[in-house]
């Protein structure tokens, strides 16, 4: 027997519906590179959407076809975003910051058939034009100077269109990981798994996002579904400012002059935004929620943000998660907890959100579960409704639901449920047949008002396997020593954890995503010698 409700298809496009109808007047603000500032809202965006439906399926790009875009945040992408869904195409955002044999890979394991893309990239365009055989077409989001332009590319459109119809279960979006080791791997998202995971998101136990929201993603639009916040925001009608530059000090008139209550972004952007604030004096804006996922946020940076009346909402997750799969949601007896216990909850990597469970494993590959004590580690896994099932273009042996995807991270969960990511599996530094974490070695490292970075590395070593090496970059002006360091560091970890060595550096390297790069790293310390 099977239950009598209606079936109505679970489609992104149903949530651009709800927002043009319920706040068609809630604005999109764009603020771009040149310094200008643009306003549409939910009506235009729908009107334009409808437009690129119209656009596409007159170049005879049918539906499952892969449109590509190479593009920085603005409310002609999120126009896209819409419009290549809508016209049941799949949408394939481009990290433009990764290397050229990656984006080769990548276009053609898609088979891209159209890229929109902005002017700052025709370089990228230019260079890579013959590699990609698969793109018939290229539109470009802001210049007519070397193909079409998207307005006028739409402008010959009237709008008067449907959506694509069908099965919940049809792709909309696919996302490549950047692939630390190997290719970079694809994540097809289904309509239904995007619509599932903004419903949690905008729920009051995860962002809160509501129709009088106004959000800033500075996460890229490139990076793992946007953090899913265009489709939240399309959920509620809620407004959203884009900027084209990160720049702290526009970020924070934009915040300002917006009336922004939600910002996403990685944890350098809390970095950068409180080091602009401490150099010029100004205040932190009156921001309601900051999402902060990525990597590690330190206890420092999420105090900082809750004094200053912030609700900070760490998540933990990744592109193949769509991405939030936990989150620092508070619980009831979130009140009677001191400040300290609050910002110690809050730099967590949170709990499970309702549609995607959490485990720990052996990480001796013998998949034996491991307690949740808060002290055994165990390597992290996944499953729910927006999690991966196999990458695109992978043979999918249909083993149903309920299996569970290593993340290949390694993590901790309390008794209570809190999970603490302790690292990567390929980052873990083994000494002495046990585990040290490198995470909460450069967490405790960051703690420290003259460390701006550090990364913990192994280095083998005869008699241990490998031994930790921490690299930082100082507080310019710093004459912080190794000495100190490890001072400071001693009482924080357990005394064998401390590193064998402190090398102070100019800068880390980072990935296209922003994280540090532990595999460039590596490699860079390749021959190092630890101190006798
Ligand atoms: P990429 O792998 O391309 O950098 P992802 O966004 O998919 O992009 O990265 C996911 C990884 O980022 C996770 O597996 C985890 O290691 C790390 N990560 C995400 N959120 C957090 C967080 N809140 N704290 C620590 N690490 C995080």
């Amino acid at each position: 027997m099977l239950g009598m409700m209606q079936d109505w298809e679970m489609r992104v496009s149903a949530l651009l519906d709800f927002a043009a109808s319920e706040q068609p007047e809630r604005e999109i603000v764009t603020h771009w590179a040149d310094g200008s500032l643009t306003r549409t809202n939910w009506r235009g965006i729908r009107h334009d959407a409808l437009r690129m439906v119209q656009a596409l399926r007159r170049l005879g790009i049918y539906p499952e076809s892969r449109v590509a875009t190479l593009a920085m945040n603005h409310a002609h992408h999120l126009t896209a975003w819409f419009g290549v869904t809508g016209a049941g195409c799949v949408l394939h955002t481009i990290n433009p910051r990764l290397f050229d044999d990656q984006l080769d890979f990548i276009v053609n394991h898609a088979r891209d058939r159209v890229l929109l893309y902005d002017a700052a990239f025709q370089p990228i365009v230019d260079r890579m034009k013959s590699r990609w055989p698969t793109i018939e077409h290229f539109i470009c989001f802001d210049s007519d100077e070397h193909c079409p332009a998207f307005e006028d590319w739409i402008g010959a459109e009237d709008g008067k269109a449907f959506w694509s119809t069908g099965d919940e279960h049809q792709p909309c979006m696919l996302c490549y990981t950047s692939g630390t080791t190997g290719n970079p791997k694809g994540v097809l998202y289904s309509n239904r798994s995007n619509v599932l995971h903004t419903l949690t998101m905008i729920a009051p136990a995860c962002l809160a996002i509501e129709p009088r929201s106004c959000v800033l993603p500075v996460v890229p639009m490139f990076h793992a579904n946007n953090w899913g916040l265009p489709w939240a925001c399309a959920a509620t009608g809620a407004k959203m400012v884009y900027s084209q530059v990160n720049d702290p000090d526009v970020l924070c008139r934009l915040m300002r002059e917006e009336q922004v209550s939600h910002v996403g972004g990685v944890p350098t952007v809390w970095f950068s935004l409180f080091q602009h604030l401490d150099e010029t004096g100004v205040e932190l804006p009156p921001i309601r929620v900051a999402l902060s996922g990525g990597s590690a946020v330190p206890a420092s940076v999420v105090e900082r943000l809750m004094r200053g009346g912030v609700r900070v909402m760490q998540a933990w997750g990744m592109t193949e998660t769509s991405p939030i799969a936990t989150v620092t949601w508070e619980p009831p007896e979130w009140d009677t907890m001191t400040f300290e216990e609050q910002v110690a909850y809050k730099s967590s990597q949170g709990r499970q959100v309702c549609g995607s469970q959490v485990r720990i494993v052996s990480l001796d590959d013998s998949g034996v579960e491991m307690p949740h004590d808060g002290t055994s580690a165990g390597a992290l896994q996944v499953r729910g409704p927006w999690t991966i099932r196999r990458y695109f273009g992978e043979k999918d042996d249909a083993t149903g639901s309920g299996q569970w995807f290593d993340t290949g991270d390694v993590a901790t969960i309390s008794p209570a449920g809190v999970l603490r990511l302790t690292d990567r599996t390929k980052d873990v530094i083994k000494s002495g047949g046990e585990w040290i974490s490198s995470v909460e070695l450069e967490n405790a490292a960051v703690s420290h008002p003259d460390v701006l970075e550090a990364a913990a590395i192994g280095v083998p070593h005869p008699r241990w396997t490998e031994r930790p090496v921490l690299v930082v970059v100082r507080r310019p002006g710093s004459a912080l020593s190794p000495e100190e360091l490890l001072g400071f560091l001693s009482g924080r970890v357990a005394r064998w954890w401390l590193p064998d060595a402190v090398e102070f550096v100019r800068s880390i390297p980072h990935t296209g995503t922003g994280k540090i790069s532990k595999k460039d790293l590596r490699e860079i310390f390749c021959d190092y010698r630890l101190p006798a």
